[in-house]
């Protein structure tokens, strides 16, 4: 993306960034399951500013035919971002940034789905960015594997992203799209939070090896407290539907 030459103050003599969080702050995170009546699955996602659906359909009979595997389910995903949800309207129809968004939380899926139980099927995933305020993929990857347990599909489990960005010369956790922008680095990470393993993980910019270390160990602490989150609104769906089942 184009930086425009301008200086911007993120991190004030406080220490404070520029929407008053301090480095090691997660955005407020708000997280629901089971939000969308015509899917299988579906969870909502809330970093901040921004705001993301996930929607999951299956698994189901392939399509077309000759994609269906005699083993295995295929996964599709596709991450698409509304075109008001930032503020210059993203053109209609998916971008090549959308097509290899897709692919990323595609692959990153597909690390957890126990596919071999579904054979000669496909689960479609579609992860709907409302509103963008830097963050998306690895929000969208929080959401989809939500939506995956909410349809009932069989994984080995969660997982929960993050981004840690170094922005004048310190690591700063969960950036927004200013910090994005403005930025020394970006580091997207997401991770199985109970089988500790690394699905997702990217670096725009530049950092030392040490400096990567602490970024993921300050993505891992997010992580943990954004998981905490999915496993509470899994459980808050499960008790909503024992009420509804005993009316
Ligand atoms: P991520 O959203 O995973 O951080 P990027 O680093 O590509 O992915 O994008 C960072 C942020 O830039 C997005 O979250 C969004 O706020 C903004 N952005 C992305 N694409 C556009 C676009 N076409 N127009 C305006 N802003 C955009």
């Amino acid at each position: 993306m184009m930086l425009e030459n301008r200086q911007v103050k993120l991190i004030d003599e406080n220490g404070i960034r520029v929407d008053g969080r301090r480095p090691d702050e997660l955005r407020p995170v708000k997280i629901e399951v089971g939000v969308l009546d015509n899917s299988d699955g579906s969870a909502y996602v809330e970093m901040g500013r921004t705001k993301i659906y996930a929607a999951v359909f299956g698994p189901k009979e392939v399509y077309p035919k000759h994609l269906e595997q005699p083993d295995r389910a295929i996964l599709n995903c596709r991450y698409h971002m509304a075109s008001f949800s930032v503020d210059e309207r993203k053109p209609l129809g998916m971008t090549r940034r959308e097509i290899e968004l897709s692919k990323v939380i595609r692959q990153a899926l597909e690390t957890v789905v126990f596919l071999e139980e579904y054979p000669r099927t496909m689960i479609d995933i579609f992860v709907e960015v409302i509103q963008a305020d830097g963050g998306t993929r690895t929000a969208g990857i929080t959401a989809a594997s939500l939506a995956l347990a909410d349809a009932g599909i069989a994984m080995s489990d969660l997982i929960a992203g993050v981004a840690v960005g170094k922005v004048e010369g310190r690591l700063v956790l969960d950036i927004n799209d200013l910090e994005d922008k403005y930025g020394e680095a970006d580091m997207p990470v997401a991770i199985l939070p109970r089988l500790n393993s690394i699905v997702l993980f990217q670096l725009n910019g530049r950092m030392t090896l040490e400096e990567v270390k602490q970024a993921l160990a300050m993505a891992r602490e997010g992580i943990n407290k954004i998981y905490q989150l999915q496993v509470e609104a899994l459980k808050r769906r499960y008790s909503v539907n024992q009420i509804d089942e005993g009316q």
